[in-house]
């Protein structure tokens, strides 16, 4: 028996040589698109302006499968948390933030990661794998239409839109998943799929230099930076990547990717690390580094506070310290924000970025524990919704 193919893995093009395949003419590879993407189905027989025939064949042929949930957490803030089975193992975590004026999607792109950053528990676990196309654009097809369904909203263009923003700052490092990565993130700007503004979809990098140029090339969405250090010296200890590709390269880098983003700024990511990289000396060393001449980078601050675990032997710089910190960025006009921690409760976890940290140990963990309950109360065990108090 031939494997099925699933249709969440096509971009736009690879779709219509697929329907060519079967004999179809190219319109039906949009309509097929628009049923996938736009109205959450997942069933042929739901898809009712194709032929008969047609369907009959993908029924054969084809599949639209995102990973498996596992669990699913809302918190009290309305956070809320899929963890999702890639098999093998393997689990990766998506997380929906809501806002006043939008809702953010919080992707991964590889189970586990291979850059290894001292204050990230998913880099302490190792790389296990790439997601496919089909697992990263997979975890906006799933959590658009589970919210749609929980909220008993439409699916399809009509409905309210829920997922306005994506990231991809969850598990990995999207640019070394390079050619996956920007599949999917053409599916999420098509208009016959989820028709996203490139400034409303944002990569986050650790700084893979040639693959951000290759980025401004192929798909120059707006570009975040986990920047995490002042200097070449500190920044090797906390980003090994940093040692291939120094901070004077990976500045140039970011000014060369900022004559093709959407935005005018990079964002630049840093986590607070108490004694680490927290001091008012920093902070100035920061500001040199972004405003120095014809070298300078515009560009927007996002201080974190880092979620301590344990192996880490790292701590969370105190309110008092990141205010001031912050303080001398805003005096020298650099843009600055000191995110707030989100869905505490159900321990949401967005890589280093939300600062909470992903533990592949305490999703393996979680995913024994839950195949042990499934046994004993049953396969929809696993679905938990905790409703917001
Ligand atoms: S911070 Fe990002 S790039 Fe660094 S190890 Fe963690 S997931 Fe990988």
């Amino acid at each position: 028996m031939t494997a099925l193919t699933n249709l969440l893995d096509l971009d736009p093009a690879q779709l219509v040589a697929y329907c060519a395949e079967l004999g179809e003419k190219p319109f039906r590879a949009k309509q097929l698109q628009r049923w996938i993407h736009q109205f959450g189905a997942s069933d042929f027989d739901a898809m009712t302006d194709l032929a008969k025939s047609l369907r009959d064949k993908l029924k054969t042929r084809a599949t639209i499968a995102a990973p498996a949930a596992i669990s699913d957490h809302t918190s009290a803030d309305g956070t809320r948390k899929w963890l999702l089975d890639v098999g093998q193992g393997n689990a990766v975590e998506t997380v929906f933030i809501p806002e006043e004026n939008r809702g953010t999607l919080c992707v991964s792109t590889q189970a586990g990661c291979a850059v290894n950053c001292r204050f990230c528990s998913t880099g302490k676990q190792g790389f296990s794998r790439n997601l496919t196309v089909g697992e990263i654009i997979g975890q906006l097809w799933m959590a658009e239409f589970e919210l749609r369904k929980s909220k008993g909203i439409e699916p399809g263009p009509k409905g309210e839109r829920q997922i306005t923003n994506v990231v991809m700052m969850g598990m990995g490092e999207p640019l070394l998943n390079f050619e996956p990565t920007v599949t999917a993130l053409k599916l999420m700007l098509d208009d016959n799929a989820y028709g996203l503004s490139r400034r409303r979809v944002t990569v986050s990098t650790s700084g893979v230099v040639p693959m951000i140029d290759k980025l401004s090339q192929e798909c120059p969405v707006a570009l975040a930076v986990s920047l995490h250090a002042s200097n070449d010296a500190l920044r090797d200890g906390l980003v090994p990547l940093n040692k291939k590709y120094p901070l004077a390269e990976l500045m140039a880098a970011c000014r060369r990717y900022l004559d093709y983003a959407p935005r005018d700024f990079i964002t630049f990511e840093y986590c607070m690390l108490d004694g680490v990289n927290d001091s008012d000396a920093h902070a100035r060393e920061l500001v040199s580094l972004v405003q120095n001449g014809a070298e300078s980078v515009p560009c927007k601050f996002n201080l974190i506070p880092f979620n301590p675990f344990p192996e880490s032997g790292l701590r969370r710089s105190n309110n008092a310290r990141i205010k001031a910190f912050a303080q001398i960025l805003m005096d020298a006009g650099v843009v600055t924000t000191i995110r707030k921690t989100r869905g505490d409760d159900i321990d949401a976890a967005c890589g280093q970025l939300a600062g909470e940290v992903q533990d592949r140990t305490k999703v393996q963990e979680r995913m024994q524990k839950m195949a042990e309950y499934q046994k004993k109360f049953g396969k929809d065990f696993g679905r938990i919704i905790e409703v917001p108090r």
